[in-house]
């Protein structure tokens, strides 16, 4: 895996897979763009998840919804009164930070220093956070005092009272701008799963157990932007809403985890390198019954979350359903005097109507990108002495499969050979395949090898035909070289459709 974050910043931008947004007028913090690698790499990731939790299962089915959302989604949901994050200023530098990360950068006699001011005896960073969201005055005398640090200059700082910061895009819909015509860019792909609830099960005849996939764009004013694609204010999700019967959703809970962890495995990263983490009580979303959050050993940064797998109660679709004082909701909802559909099921047997339970597993696409880059990266030390990057990705998420290298440019039997054969391989539908005519073979290899392609192929003049000793044994193979071994074997085009079908799934 890659020893530092830096290093995958440095090869995503030379070899094209990521690039800061808007680069050209300075940057747009907290947004990048995915180049002609990073696309085919996260189309690949997003197309592997696709396959494996809708088209390889039968209780699965598939949505896209519309992120601009209604606010009425978002107040009900909860969105609009708590996702929300602790915000605090720094009067002198000016700087703006998050109280927890800006918490987790001091030293420990003065995060006890801040509890002790606080009134805290026994406290940890979660009870710290709230006893000074709870008031705001007191929290900027006590960090005031114990002089926590502003790790922008090292400095002690004259710090504001703490609020809470929605992080929802809200933006005007329609020609009117006036107070009612707003709604939000969705803050996680979940929203429009549970909203259409009714109207997949009408469409589909589904029954529980059964769940919703869906990939898309979700939108989050993170405060402090950071650490490349990990915590960016535009980002895509994959989540799954898996709707379950009450009483079963404990057991689903813990299969979702082992299914989850498996597919993370079938990435490329081994199961030695995430942690589970059973978030503690008092750390749990206001919806959350209880939720594994899986936490990858990224470079630099250490365990941090690509997935969290929560579940949810029956608070999502208790939260939006009409008629909520007939269903016994479990969980704490809001009055909702709006909504216009009964989410809810029948019981075959009772013919009771009932809020199914969900579990959610919600994983985050960049993280995972990331994720992927990271335990690809490979350095290695040739026998030559030279040093080699090699992406050892696995061969259904590389972004190009197979490169076709004419071996002599200016030969026009070659070059045509090579587009022909290029051709045919490109329809064999196992994704990109490239025709590689730049540079020489050395840097040629270099570059895919870096970027994670999994064959090189040459053409040359034994190809058509055409051996230095006259001989044709050797016409229709090409070489074909092993990215992770580097050998080379010839090859016969007719079997070349298999040979790379079958190292390339
Ligand atoms: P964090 O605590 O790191 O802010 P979260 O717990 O708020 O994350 P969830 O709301 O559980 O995240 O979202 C599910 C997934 O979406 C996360 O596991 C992560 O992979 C991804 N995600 C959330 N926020 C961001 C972000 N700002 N940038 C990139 N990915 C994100």
């Amino acid at each position: 895996p890659a020893e530092t974050m830096d290093e995958l910043v440095s090869l995503c931008k030379r070899r094209g897979f990521i690039f800061q947004g808007s680069e050209i007028y300075g940057g747009l913090q907290g947004t990048y763009d995915y180049g002609p690698l990073g696309v085919e790499l996260k189309n690949n990731l997003k197309a592997a998840w696709w396959r494996a939790n809708v088209y390889e299962r039968d209780d699965m089915e598939g949505l896209d919804a519309s992120i601009l959302t209604h606010r009425l989604v978002l107040h009900y949901s909860g969105h609009e009164a708590t996702f929300a994050d602790p915000l605090i200023d720094n009067r002198i530098s000016k700087k703006r930070y998050r109280l927890d990360h800006l918490l987790k950068e001091q030293k420990p006699q003065v995060l006890e220093a801040v509890a002790e001011a606080m009134g805290l005896g026994d406290w940890d960073m979660t009870t710290l956070v709230a006893a000074l969201m709870a008031d705001p005055e007191k929290a900027a005398e006590a960090m005031t005092s114990a002089k926590v640090i502003d790790p922008a200059n090292g400095a002690p700082g004259d710090w504001t009272p703490p609020r809470p910061f929605n992080m929802m895009f809200r933006t005007n819909i329609g020609p009117v701008v006036d107070e009612d015509s707003y709604g939000y860019l969705r803050p996680e792909t979940a929203q429009g799963i549970f909203i259409n609830f009714k109207n997949v099960l009408d469409s589909t005849a589904r029954r529980l157990p059964f769940g919703i996939a869906q990939i898309g764009k979700a939108f989050r004013n993170e405060i402090t932007p950071r650490n490349f694609i990990f915590r960016v204010r535009e980002f895509e999700q994959m989540e799954i809403e898996f709707f379950v019967k009450p009483g079963t959703d404990e057991e689903w809970h813990q299969r979702w985890l082992e299914t989850r962890l498996q597919w993370w495995e079938d990435q490329g990263i081994p199961r030695h390198q995430i942690h589970v983490l059973d978030v503690p009580k008092a750390d749990l979303a206001h919806y959350s019954k209880r939720t594994f959050d899986l936490m990858y050993n990224f470079p630099t940064l250490g365990f941090e979350e690509i997935e969290g797998i929560a579940n949810r109660s029956d608070y999502d679709l208790g939260s939006h359903t009409k008629a909520q004082s007939e269903l016994n909701i479990q969980a704490r909802v809001m009055e909702n005097t709006d909504s216009t559909a009964k989410l809810a099921v029948q019981d075959p047997d009772t013919k009771a109507w009932f809020v199914p339970y969900v579990i959610e597993p919600s994983a985050g696409v960049d993280r995972g990108v990331l994720a992927v880059l990271s335990e690809a990266y490979t350095k290695e030390q040739l026998d030559s002495g030279e040093e080699r990057i090699v992406l050892k990705l696995k061969p259904h998420l590389a972004p190009i499969k197979v490169a076709v290298i004419p071996l002599a440019k200016n030969k026009e039997e070659i070059t045509s050979y090579a587009r022909s054969l290029k051709a045919r391989l490109q329809a064999l539908g196992m994704g990109r395949v490239l025709y590689e005519d730049t540079g020489n073979i050395g840097k040629a290899y270099r570059r895919h090898d870096e970027v994670g392609t999994p064959f090189c192929l040459t053409v040359d003049y034994d190809t058509i035909g055409k051996s230095q000793d006259g001989s044709t044994t050797l016409k229709d193979t090409v070489t074909v070289r092993d990215r992770d071994t580097m050998m080379q074997e010839r090859v016969h085009v007719s079997e070349l459709a298999q040979y790379l079908l079958e190292r390339l799934r």
